[in-house]
């Protein structure tokens, strides 16, 4: 009997101290988003699908993935939405976090909305700024910007700015996920979180788009990690050279999603406080191209992005005087 006893505390106690730990791993999709996380308390949480479900389906499948707690769409472009579909199809999805923007130029987002409310015993949510979310009593999930009025957009750059954009913190290290939000909405969280922008690890806005990442942002944020998500030869050319180097010069480390899945774990309390690395070398501009590793390559059509004031930014700063 105490043999058993004994046994069964191990048990628990290795389950748990295994749980206690958070794990990140920023798949690669190609030239788009998919981020798993496994928070402490077991639950689990994806942000974005990518292009395809080819990546995001393999993944959930070798990983022996059957639920997910928490689903988030950060903004209605293919790129991250289309390999949600392969999800909502292959694993039961219990919550479904969504903005409030509609791309009137794609049909596709509805059409995996449409699956969220088909799934038995999913809820969708539409979180506000500036709210918590309780999805691990450890861990605090706060909602940083996103479009929670209804609105529809048309042009790229107001449906990026209206991305859900999430920031983690557990055991004293943040992680930063910005969707494709640009310099505007950079520049208004700024305002309204200041140092609680701050962040070990900050997905980099936008796939390296010249357009995020500005100087401002990095120096709220100083991330000591930056990852970028992106495709290998995108038409869009990410990342761009200025990100980058911004990037480098805030002092960050930066990890391409294009040699394979780059992983981050958050220790539990008490067994250290160093997160670990995993995954491939960082960037180096000395080595002489990103690594060149094929990916499903997401080609759409080309727009040039301009200035905005769109309701991503209004929103927020009605928040914020609240
Ligand atoms: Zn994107």
């Amino acid at each position: 009997m105490r043999k058993l006893t004994a046994f069964i505390s191990l048990l628990l106690l290795s389950s748990s101290s295994l749980w206690a730990q958070l794990n990140v791993y920023y798949l690669n999709v190609g030239q788009g988003d998919a981020t798993y996380i496994e928070l402490p308390n077991g639950h689990n949480v994806l942000i974005d699908g990518g292009p395809s479900g080819e990546a995001v389906g393999k993944f959930l499948k070798d990983k022996g993935i059957t639920t997910i707690d928490h689903v988030v769409l950060t903004h209605p472009h293919s790129d991250h939405y289309r390999g949600l579909k392969k999800v909502f199809a292959m694993v039961d999805v219990k919550n479904f976090y969504d903005s409030r923007a509609e791309n009137v130029e794609a049909k596709g987002d509805n059409n995996l909305r449409e699956l969220a409310d088909a799934e038995p015993n999913c809820k969708t949510h539409y979180p506000e700024a500036g709210s918590n979310l309780n999805w691990d009593s450890r861990v605090t999930v706060k909602i940083l910007n996103t479009c929670s009025e209804p609105v529809q957009l048309k042009y790229n750059d107001d449906v990026n700015n209206c991305s859900v954009v999430l920031r983690f913190f557990y055991n004293g290290t943040g992680l930063l996920f910005t969707g494709d939000a640009e310099a505007s909405i950079e520049n208004a969280m700024m305002r309204i979180f200041k140092s609680g922008l701050e962040s070990y690890a900050l997905k980099v806005g936008h796939h390296g788009s010249r357009y995020s990442s500005t100087n401002g942002f990095l120096a709220r944020v100083k991330p000591k990690m930056a990852i970028i998500s992106v495709g290998v030869d995108n038409v869009y050319g990410h990342p761009h050279k200025e990100a980058l180097d911004r990037i480098r010069a805030a002092g960050a480390k930066i990890f391409f999603t294009t040699g394979g899945t780059q992983t981050l774990t958050i220790p539990a309390p008490r067994k250290g406080v160093e997160p670990v690395i995993g995954g491939l070398v960082p960037y180096d501009p000395a080595a002489p191209v990103l690594p060149q590793v094929e990916a499903v390559i997401y080609r759409p059509e080309v727009e040039a992005p301009r200035n905005v004031n769109g309701p991503a930014l209004e929103q927020l700063e009605e928040q914020a005087a609240e």
